[in-house]
């Protein structure tokens, strides 16, 4: 049984930002519910009031602007991404990450927005995501911010939006040349949360960008690459391991997780070395 709450769907931006101002921790965005409502059955969440922000319309655009930046609305769902032709070529690793996240079913309630408010450390969008330079859209009554994704996760299931903000975009600067690559070892044959995930970049100028995920409290883009190519296999792998702080858990062991991501940072660097020969995916 859910707990009893109050439902109120708005039907603009400015609606939605009214209903939050002044407003505290038992009010609750609602998107596609696949987090937040499990969390309610489970007794995790009691909210009093759940504003729905799904009938916005300007929160389910995705497309690229003038100047190249790709803006995805908080609300585009999984499956939309995956059929979007904007998430091909330098966004490739965010089609990579969206067809692994879960059921065809889940996908089509599931929203970028959600994915990356929920702030699990092993959600399958934030890796793909931090290797992209992506950067989100903050917006309340008092004004908007834009935020860099890397310092919007705060810790385990936690990040700076305030409870009076809505995330309303992801925003990817503009990448020409660019290749890049996710992937994901799940624990069992099928759908499930990531045990390890990973995700990688190299600009045209031969940065090289890598994050993982599920081996530390958020998302991690692992730092250190500034002097370091897709050749140095080692020296990518030994960073990788120096930044990450895996746990023991029920999908997997700390130790495993390691192993995992030593062997994923390998795999990672071998398909993007593939995708620049070929000139881009
Ligand atoms: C069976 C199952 C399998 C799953 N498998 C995976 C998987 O493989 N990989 C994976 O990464 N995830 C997985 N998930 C988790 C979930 O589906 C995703 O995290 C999904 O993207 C959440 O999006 P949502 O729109 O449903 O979020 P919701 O549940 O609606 O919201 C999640 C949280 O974000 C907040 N929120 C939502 N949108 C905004 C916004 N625009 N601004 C501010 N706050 C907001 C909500 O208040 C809530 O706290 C799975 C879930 C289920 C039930």
């Amino acid at each position: 049984m859910l707990p009893k709450f109050r439902y109120l769907r708005p039907g603009s931006l400015d609606e939605a930002i009214g209903l939050l101002k002044d407003c505290n921790e038992s009010t609750r965005i609602l998107a596609g519910g696949t987090d937040l409502l499990i969390g309610m059955h489970e007794g995790v969440h009691a909210p009093a009031r759940l504003i729905d922000i799904k009938g916005i319309a300007q929160l389910h655009t995705i497309g690229f602007t003038e100047d190249g930046i790709l803006i995805i609305g908080a609300c585009v769902t999984v499956n939309e991404l995956i059929e979007s032709d904007a998430t091909t070529g330098p966004m490739q690793a965010i089609r990579e990450a969206a067809s692994k996240l879960a059921t065809y079913q889940i996908r089509n309630r599931a929203t970028v927005g959600g994915n990356l408010c929920n702030a699990s450390p092993a959600c399958d969008l934030g890796p793909a995501l931090l290797v992209l330079d992506a950067q989100l859209r903050l917006v309340s009554k008092q004004g908007e911010r834009l935020i860099s994704l890397k310092d919007f996760f705060s810790g385990v299931k936690t990040t700076c939006c305030e409870v009076s903000e809505v995330v309303t975009e992801v925003v990817i600067p503009p990448s020409p040349g660019t290749v890049s690559a996710f992937l994901k070892q799940g624990r069992i044959r099928g759908h499930d949360l990531s045990v390890v995930n990973a995700a990688g970049a190299i600009g045209h100028d031969g940065d090289l960008k890598l994050a993982l995920g599920a081996v530390g409290t958020t998302p991690l883009l692992i730092d250190g690459f500034d002097e370091v190519g897709v050749d140095d296999r080692q020296k990518v792998i030994d960073a990788v391991l120096r930044a990450i702080a895996p746990i023991d858990d029920v999908r997997g062991s700390g130790i495993y997780r390691k192993r995992m991501a030593e062997f994923m940072t390998g795999e990672i660097l071998d398909l993007l070395k593939g995708r620049l020969k070929q000139g881009g995916s």
